[in-house]
């Protein structure tokens, strides 16, 4: 019978907000802001969901933010989003807030919606213990000054809210990390941590230029898999690759999910955590991750359970926190793994 990863302790340490939101929130918001004409009844919003090749997706992703108007509307998708967590057992959390597209093509202030989001994740943490960090992302695609002013733009806003880390996306090929160094050098003496998404679509030198930035985590990474030698280097760094396989396989960086790098990565030891990266959009969960890696990709259960504790070792928390967190995992780890006759393996 195939195993039910709901009710096991997960974190979820790469999530973009704005490719989150359930087809239900988003539909509130088609309704709110009078546009029944693009979406008439919640079928035709999950209709856009569907997607047929990386443009196309870009293009929905761009319609989906194009809901989000006002603050007010970040304050109740990230509370929306937090729920689709807590239902997993997601116990630690951290979501990006993307700053491209929303303050170039939105108009927004940066700092009104980061403040936004993290008002929906305190009420998420309020209502349903849930602890979310804000992440802030940019896209290589806007340059690295736009990166450089949003920073200045969320600076006044670091004792306010918990922005644990600067992370960028965006085209690969086109924009190499090296034009970034200096932003990433700026994210670091603010105090932010750093992932930066690498290693996805182009090939492992991308992946050379990542550590180059001083990262302590990779967004996908996937193309070290290639290259032993790059696997040895991040395992040398304890840089942890945030592995989300089914995106992988909707924007057609693996062509097929049965042939996704992951078991590759697991066999060299390079430490990993398994993500949903924009779950609503590629119709995937954290939790479908876990059943994807087993089920399809034959990662056993004793791998799978240390890759949910590598979550809560990884994540951006303080180490209080995280103290609190893994000694509250262990034990109730292995209860799941006791009335599952599977022996808990950490
Ligand atoms: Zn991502």
């Amino acid at each position: 019978m195939p195993i039910d990863f709901t009710n096991l302790p997960k974190t979820e340490l790469h999530m973009h907000l704005e490719g989150s939101i359930p087809v239900e929130a988003l539909f509130e918001l088609v309704k709110k802001h009078n546009r029944l004409d693009e979406a008439p009844t919640i079928e035709h919003v999950r209709k856009r969901y569907e997607f047929d090749d990386f443009a196309h997706f870009l293009e929905v992703y761009k319609w989906t933010v194009s809901f989000l108007k006002t603050p007010d509307d970040y304050e109740y998708v990230a509370y929306e989003v937090a729920k689709t967590l807590v239902r997993q057992n997601v116990w630690f959390a951290e979501i990006m807030v993307g700053l491209g597209n929303s303050v170039k093509y939105g108009g927004h202030d940066a700092a009104q919606i980061v403040r936004a989001a993290w008002r929906g994740f305190k009420a998420a943490e309020v209502q349903h213990g849930i602890k979310i960090r804000v992440q802030i992302a940019a896209g290589r695609d806007h340059g690295a000054q736009f990166s450089l002013d949003r920073l200045k733009d969320i600076e006044p806003l670091l004792d306010e809210v918990d922005i644990c880390a600067f992370n960028m996306g965006g085209s690969e090929h086109v924009h190499p990390l090296p034009q970034f160094a200096e932003v990433f050098k700026r994210a670091h003496e603010m105090g932010l941590r750093v992932s930066v998404h690498a290693g996805e679509v182009s090939g492992p030198q991308d992946i050379y230029d990542a550590l180059d930035l001083n990262p302590q985590r990779i967004g996908h990474g996937i193309r070290a898999a290639l290259d032993p030698t790059l696997m040895d280097e991040l395992k040398r760094r304890d840089v942890a690759l945030e592995v989300c396989p089914v995106s992988n396989e909707c924007t057609g960086a693996v062509k097929r999910l049965a042939d996704h790098p992951l078991p590759r990565l697991l066999a060299h030891g390079v430490p990993v955590t398994l993500s949903s990266d924009d779950p609503a959009m590629f119709h995937t969960s954290v939790t479908r991750e876990y059943e994807v890696a087993h089920e399809v990709l034959g990662v056993g259960m004793k791998s799978l359970i240390r890759i949910a504790r590598e979550g809560f070792k990884r994540a951006f928390m303080d180490e209080g926190l995280r103290r609190e967190m893994l000694g509250r995992f262990d034990r109730e780890t292995r209860k799941w793994c006791h009335t599952r006759q599977i022996e808990y393996p950490v």
